[in-house]
């Protein structure tokens, strides 16, 4: 039998300064180090502990009872405390055009030429700037710690969006850390403008990035991917970037694999990420196995996108999709590749819904990629693996931490991924966070936040 929110609760918590939580859960994986000697660790791998919070952070985590009282104590009863979470693949230019932009039919396709279609039409410095300030507001009311973002950045976009991006960054320099990736098709990379955009995305300390196939065609398509991998690498190196790449994602694919061995080229190990990757789950057993020991070998890091995935593949109208799309996440863990669970696109032609909720997106990847039974370290797939691979602060509680928390109205695992948690309250620094979801209103003419500032 468990309690209803209780108003006390949030009342305790309001008043910030020093806090001693007694009796809270949390997964062992979104401990740092694990947890603390002599804590309790339940079936479903959660620990139970306190936590001092001095100075807005984390001073102590010990096993219940070990902690003097020498700050205000609020019990939690046993409640799920976890960190602020880490989304490390969003698109915040392309998101929340909904409505205005042309419909995509749900396709992959169809979301490539509606883009295009809003991008020419609308994505001016205001407008982008209205768009991302909605998507991270949203964000921070899920409890988001930091975002990598990928930034269309085509010849004629790019000056304008990562000068939109830049003045959002350092508007949200103290709420969201935000990193982003110059998205391009694969053959810019082979044009003349290719350099101006090395140069433009290391003035702004982003990744170089790009999707695996040519400008409006398909994943599959690129005959000469290797050179121009060779470019991208080569221009990524000469400016120190790393590099975050859109690959195959699609039911067919086949780039993963030059792009490993382009990374080996290279020098590249542990420096590139690659997202989607749907392709892999679908070949023969011997040859996915093989593909995913190249990758090992290069030392790439894999991101799921499982909601959009789940979205755009295998969709034919009037049929009924046969897979999910996700890429083989339990294979690529087990052999030991660096993964993490992401977002993706949120009400755009890429994917109609979400809602920057990184809680939510791992609640649907446990549903979707069967992370469940055992759930073992799965959420570590949403807190230190992204945190791990981006490099971005946060997805874990340990001492010396910032005492960035969600505290739940859940005692188990279960009850985590059961309910959308929409009534969690937020603490950062250690302080109540008062912030509410934006209002789609919000989106139609008002101006953005730190423009009326
Ligand atoms: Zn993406």
């Amino acid at each position: 039998m468990t309690q209803t929110t209780p108003r006390p609760l949030t009342e305790a918590l309001a008043s910030g300064g020093d806090l001693l939580l007694r009796n809270l859960r949390c997964p062992e994986a979104l401990l740092m180090g694990g947890a603390p000697a002599g804590a309790p660790v339940d079936a479903s791998g959660t620990a139970s502990v306190d936590m001092l919070i001095k100075g807005g952070r984390i001073a102590a985590l010990e096993a219940p009872g070990r902690l003097e009282a020498s700050a205000r104590t609020v019990d939690l009863g046993g409640r799920h405390v976890w960190p602020m979470l880490i989304d490390a693949h969003t698109h915040l230019d392309k998101g929340h055009v909904l409505g205005r932009a042309p419909d995509s039919g749900g396709t992959h396709a169809g979301a490539r030429e509606a883009t295009t279609q809003d991008r020419i039409a609308h994505w001016r410095h205001d407008d982008l700037i209205r768009r991302m300030d909605f998507g991270l507001s949203c964000a921070e009311a899920h409890g988001v710690a930091a975002i990598r973002t990928h930034l269309d950045s085509h010849e004629g976009q790019g000056e304008t969006t990562w000068g939109a991006f830049a003045e959002t960054r350092e508007a949200w320099k103290d709420r969201i850390a935000l990193q982003a990736v110059a998205l391009v098709p694969l053959d810019a990379w082979g044009t003349e403008y290719a350099p101006h955009l090395a140069d433009l995305v290391a003035r702004h300390g982003g990744l170089i990035g790009g999707v695996t196939r040519a400008s409006g065609g398909t994943h599959g398509s690129l005959s000469d991917i290797d050179a121009l991998l060779d470019r991208l690498f080569t221009l990524a190196r000469e400016r120190d970037l790393d590099i975050d790449l859109h690959v195959d994602e699609a039911a067919e694919g086949g780039a993963l694999s030059h792009v490993a061995r382009a990374a080996i080229r290279h020098g590249y190990e542990g420096r590139v990420t690659c997202g989607h990757c749907c392709s892999l789950a679908r070949l023969p057993e011997d040859e996915m196995h093989a593909a995913i020991a190249l990758v090992k070998e290069a030392g790439l890091s894999l991101i799921t996108l499982p909601t959009v995935n789940m979205y755009l593949q295998d969709r034919v109208p009037g049929r009924t999709p046969r897979w999910r799309g996700v890429m083989p996440l339990h294979e690529l863990r087990e052999a030991g590749v660096p993964v993490a669970v992401a977002g993706d696109n949120c009400r755009d032609p890429f994917y109609a819904y979400g809602d920057h909720d990184m809680l939510d997106t791992w609640r649907e990847a446990v549903r979707i990629c069967h992370l469940d039974h055992p759930l073992g370290a799965a959420a570590a797939l949403a807190g230190p693996a992204p945190a791990g691979i981006t490099g971005l602060k946060g997805g874990s509680l340990g001492v010396g931490q910032p005492a960035d928390l969600m505290v739940l109205e859940a005692w188990s695992m279960d009850q985590v991924i059961a309910r959308p948690q929409s009534d969690r309250l937020l603490l950062r620094a250690g302080k109540l966070l008062d912030v509410a979801l934006p209002s789609y209103a919000a989106l139609e003419a008002a101006p953005a936040a730190h423009e009326a500032a």
